[in-house]
């Protein structure tokens, strides 16, 4: 989950930019994180809380992104998912002080086909102990707030590579999975992707894309620098592409603190942020 919160961060600065420039420096001082961290934030902690009793996934999911919304209402929400959520606050009137005492939030599930659906779902695969456990989280976590099925199938290639890469899969294998999803992956080049990509905030036009630039790449930084150079949506396409990216590719502790220190300090700072290196 750390490699999709260093996509966003990577992508932050860049998100209308139309950038078709691999960046020389991923991680300025400017940079920061937007709405791609909070919602995987809110991913790790309704997978991790599913077992503890209490409210059910989804709530805790919703009460999560509720409460995301709530406390960084500037983070770079999409417009459509922002009145949404400020509908269900509206209408239960939660508040922040209020939020934790809400029981059985009342909502209308969202049919977003938007590309949100894809860039929180990294979490899932290191708290699943089967493929068919990271499937069913992802389900359950897209049904709150992308019911679309284009949106099921972005998150669920995501979140099925990430649990594959995990696992000691090849590059080829996680491949033919990405292709499972969308074939078109085939053809897309990074070069072809940096000439002729156009903004869109669609998960079916994002997560390809993304997938294509992480199974193009040498290494964990070289994925991002493709992901936020196509002229996209360079934070969400970051987010997506940093999750397959860091359960390939791993780094150790060392490696990450001396490559992005002082942003590695202040994640620590924030709840819910855990490691998940792959080697050491
Ligand atoms: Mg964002």
């Amino acid at each position: 989950m750390l490699g999709a919160i260093l996509g966003d961060i990577a992508g932050s600065q860049l998100e209308f930019a139309n950038n078709r420039k691999k960046p020389e420096v991923l991680f300025t001082e400017d940079s920061f994180t937007t709405d791609d961290t909070l919602m995987t934030v809110a991913s790790f902690k309704a997978a991790f809380s599913r077992n503890a009793g209490g409210a059910d996934l989804e709530e805790v999911f919703l009460r999560e992104t509720i409460r995301a919304v709530l406390l960084h209402p500037g983070a770079g929400w999409g417009l459509s998912f922002l009145s949404w959520i400020r509908g269900i606050v509206g209408e239960n009137g939660i508040t922040v002080q209020n939020l934790h005492k809400k029981e059985g939030i009342r909502y209308r599930p969202n049919g977003s086909a938007g590309n949100g659906s894809a860039m929180r779902v990294s979490p899932i695969p290191y708290l699943s102990s089967s493929l068919e456990e990271t499937k069913e989280l992802t389900h359950r976590i897209t049904r709150v707030t992308h019911d679309h099925p284009y949106s099921y199938k972005a998150a669920e290639c995501v979140s099925t590579s990430i649990y594959l890469a995990l696992e000691g899969k090849t590059r080829e294998e996680i491949k033919k999975n990405i292709l499972s999803y969308y074939p078109e992956v085939e053809g897309m080049t990074y070069e072809k992707l940096n000439r002729g990509y156009r903004y869109t905030e669609l998960a079916r036009d994002t997560v390809p894309q993304a997938m294509a630039c992480f199974l193009e790449s040498k290494d964990f930084e070289d994925a991002l620098s493709m992901a936020v150079s196509i002229g996209g949506d360079a934070d969400t396409l970051g987010a997506i592409t940093g999750g397959p990216a860091e359960a390939f590719y791993g780094w150790t502790e060392e490696e990450a603190r001396s490559h992005w220190g002082s942003f590695i300090t202040r994640l620590e700072e924030r709840p819910g942020i855990r490691w998940t290196t792959r080697s050491s």
